[in-house]
């Protein structure tokens, strides 16, 4: 699709013999001034010979490539400026949900005190990007001013889906992506009164989880015929649902969202389905798919993905050498990915290439997760489900009401490509290094354990506390 940027690298400093911190004070006609403070951000002083490494957007996987440079940047090449939207530094946006059940924005912060410490770098909170030179290398902030790069990398994430359906906007419609989400959210939940969440793939089921934290009794609402279309089958599918309704959420599969009508007095009232059914709601949290954040692509003057998101190559490059994309605002190879694992994946890679290493490019065929929702483990490994026409085997091991696993076998070889397991099944860590193999005459008994396996199984990612987490590249 595009080049790969091999031989001499602009970006990326190259290697000064002998060089030291020390050495670093030399001036340099190219030496950044300082920033100016902005609201909530800090300024320090850089490292003078240094070259300045522009991030827009500290949320996980920024703020993940900042902590790979400052590591492996022994010699002090770059100096940091991040320019950030949200007026908190980097939090694990994955345990957001967390937040409503005692966790405070402290406990959530990734980034610890050496590293909002580091001389080398300068947070800027609440100043959002809003263009990009790349003619001058220079990044126009909402407050005015200009910052200049060596190389730049957009870490700007995803927005929530809001379907365009009447009554969106009303009071007591919210989105589920942020801290100051949560904390609107929290000041409209009333508890004993129902919500409608709109969405039933992984963020429905955290925000229906949320509400009913808060005391709400929650209705997901999914277009889909059943929870979770993305990553699982309608029998893994199934367990989630049951979990669902032992919980007081109401699943209601196969139908979509018609219409959020109001009160008299303006207020959310109730939700209208597309099959008719009306819902009472006090408030409606949409939770219906994500968009990668790609408006900067528009100044920038660089291609998108066909289905949004900043086109890079398998290096998180764009056609500009200097420009640089990771996480969910990033196209690679134009496919963004939803996940952390692979943003951290990216965020890794572009931080080695910027440090003057050759990471691999990135591997999208990594594809499968654990995660825990509503206290389920549910796990992909291999190929996932296979696509709409795909010649496959598929053989399903169920047991009781709480333990399903599927794999799917290529139909000639009988090799193992993949599969789906929900609840106390095997762990994926020990299925997906049989992926591409003949299926073991064991398998059964590797999905279906005679005692299920430990969730707190260091060997498997999936986190006992209850809340999702992603398998890979963390
Ligand atoms: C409730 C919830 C639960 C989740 N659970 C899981 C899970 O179990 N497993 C999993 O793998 N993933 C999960 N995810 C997804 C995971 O959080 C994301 O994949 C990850 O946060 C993506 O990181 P990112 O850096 O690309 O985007 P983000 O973390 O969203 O960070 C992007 C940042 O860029 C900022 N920004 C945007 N535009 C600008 C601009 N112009 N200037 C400056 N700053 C800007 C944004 O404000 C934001 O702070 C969950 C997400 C949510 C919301």
């Amino acid at each position: 699709m595009r080049r790969l940027h091999t031989g001499v690298d602009p970006a990326v400093p190259k290697p000064r013999r002998g060089a030291t911190r020390a050495a670093a004070r030399v001036p340099d006609a190219r030496a950044p001034r300082r920033e100016p403070p902005s609201a909530g951000g800090r300024v320090t002083t850089a490292t003078r010979r240094a070259r300045t490494l522009v991030v827009v957007g500290h949320g996980m996987t920024g703020h993940r490539l900042v902590d790979g440079v400052r590591k492996r940047d022994t010699l002090g090449q770059w100096r940091v400026v991040v320019l950030a939207e949200e007026r908190h530094p980097a939090y694990d946006r994955v345990g957001l949900s967390s937040y409503l059940a005692g966790k405070s924005r402290a406990d959530l912060t990734l980034a610890g005190p050496e590293h909002l410490a580091d001389p080398r770098l300068t947070l800027r909170l609440g100043c959002p990007a809003v263009a990009v030179d790349r003619a001058r290398r220079s990044v126009r902030t909402a407050d005015g001013d200009t910052v200049r790069y060596d190389a730049l990398v957009l870490a700007t994430g995803s927005r929530p889906f809001v379907p365009p359906v009447p009554g969106r906007d009303l009071d007591g419609c919210f989105v589920y992506r942020t801290l100051d989400d949560l904390d609107l959210i929290r000041g409209a939940a009333r508890p004993g009164r129902s919500a409608v969440v709109v969405g039933g793939g992984l963020l429905g089921l955290e925000a229906a989880e949320a509400l009913r934290l808060l005391g709400m009794r929650p209705h997901v609402v999914e277009a889909a015929p059943h929870l979770m279309p993305a990553q699982l089958d309608a029998g893994a599918a199934e367990i989630l649902r049951r979990h669902a309704d032992g919980l007081g959420m109401t699943p209601h599969c196969g139908t979509s969202l018609a219409s959020v009508d109001a009160r008299p007095d303006g207020r959310v009232g109730s939700v209208t389905l597309t099959d008719g059914t009306v819902l009472r709601a006090r408030l409606v949290v949409f939770a219906a798919g994500i968009r990668p954040r790609d408006e900067l692509a528009a100044t920038l003057g660089l291609p998108l993905g066909e289905r949004g998101g900043l086109l890079v190559d398998a290096h998180c490059r764009t056609s500009d050498e200097r420009v640089w994309a990771v996480g969910e605002c990033a196209a690679v190879n134009g496919r963004c990915h939803g996940l952390l694992a692979p943003g951290n994946r990216m965020a890794d890679l572009v931080a080695e290439r910027l440090t003057g290493g050759t990471p691999p490019p990135f591997d999208d065929t990594e594809t499968g997760t654990t995660l825990k929702l509503l206290g389920v483990r549910v796990a992909t490994f291999g190929s996932g489900r296979p696509a709409a026409g795909e010649r496959v085997v598929e053989v399903a091991f169920t047991e009781g009401t709480d333990r399903y696993a599927k794999v799917f076998l290529h139909p000639d070889s009988g090799v193992l490509l993949g599969g789906i397991l929900a609840g106390g099944t095997g762990s994926r860590a020990t299925l997906a290094p049989l992926v591409g193999r003949p299926a073991p005459s064991d398998l059964e008994q590797l999905l279906l354990p005679e005692i299920p396996s430990d969730p707190s199984d260091p060997s498997d990612p999936s986190d006992p506390s209850g809340r999702s987490r992603p398998s890979s590249g963390r």
